[in-house]
């Protein structure tokens, strides 16, 4: 999508301060559409998933307490992610704004982050809700390939590489997350509607639901669109 095809809605948002919680299941695709936003609002895609798997592969403290977890398709224990999201919003980069992908994940977290956001003097612009059938997110995570080098994912039958196994971008190599694999999924989804899905009820006055079955783009440019809307 074009900037000119979102038109006098693009402009407007761009000009504020953007402060986007993208809610959902694993597979829903929050990834996706915040690195579709950043594009448009030029503010930072905060993924906390990226943060601790990065954290992993550099074996730093967060990464060899968090790993296990991750493994078992678990959530990593409230403090630490707490404190991770601390120093991140920290960076100079926020001070526009910022998208989350996967933060808050629990009552606590979310709770954690209302205080970080008064403290700042911050609002939420928009906490968004993407909505997918059990099925359709079982198919997409376990089809995920994800890039070693970069981190971008690809689907083996929605969104393949142009050259099987690299990235289009890096050529790096793919990979199928430990987490993504078949026995881990059906966890994950189980953590998602005990610990997260609760957040819903949490930001129920707040809240946009968007389906996330339908093409990216078009979920993109609702998000913007909404993200213009005082509610
Ligand atoms: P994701 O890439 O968002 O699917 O996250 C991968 C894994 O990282 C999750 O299954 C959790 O183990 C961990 N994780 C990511 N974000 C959080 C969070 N906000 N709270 C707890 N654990 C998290």
């Amino acid at each position: 999508m074009e900037a000119s095809s979102v038109g006098g809605v693009f402009e407007d948002v761009v000009k504020k301060e953007m402060i986007i919680v993208l809610l959902g299941p694993p597979g829903s695709g929050k990834g996706t559409q915040a690195a579709y936003l950043k594009q448009y609002l030029k503010i930072p895609h905060i993924a906390t998933g990226d943060i601790l798997r990065e954290a992993v592969k550099n074996s730093l403290p967060l990464g060899v307490k968090a790993q296990e977890y991750m493994k078992q398709g678990a959530l990593v224990p409230d403090e630490l992610i707490i404190e991770m999201m601390a120093h991140r919003l920290e960076k100079p980069d926020c001070q526009k704004g910022f998208i989350l992908d996967g933060f808050p994940r629990s009552e606590v977290q979310a709770k954690a982050f209302d205080q970080t956001l008064a403290e700042k003097g911050w609002t939420i612009s928009k906490t968004i809700n993407l909505t997918v059938h059990k099925q359709l997110l079982i198919e997409r995570l376990s089809g995920r390939r994800t890039c070693g080098k970069c981190g971008t994912n690809y689907h083996i039958k929605y969104n393949p590489p142009k050259k099987m196994n690299l990235c289009d971008l890096c050529d790096g190599e793919l990979y199928q997350r430990e987490d993504d694999k078949t026995e881990t999924i059906d966890r994950r989804l189980n953590v998602y509607q005990q610990q997260t899905a609760p957040l819903i009820k949490y930001y129920q006055d707040r809240l946009t639901n968007i389906s996330g079955d339908q093409p990216k783009e078009e979920i993109g440019r609702v998000i913007l669109a909404k993200s213009n809307d005082k509610i």
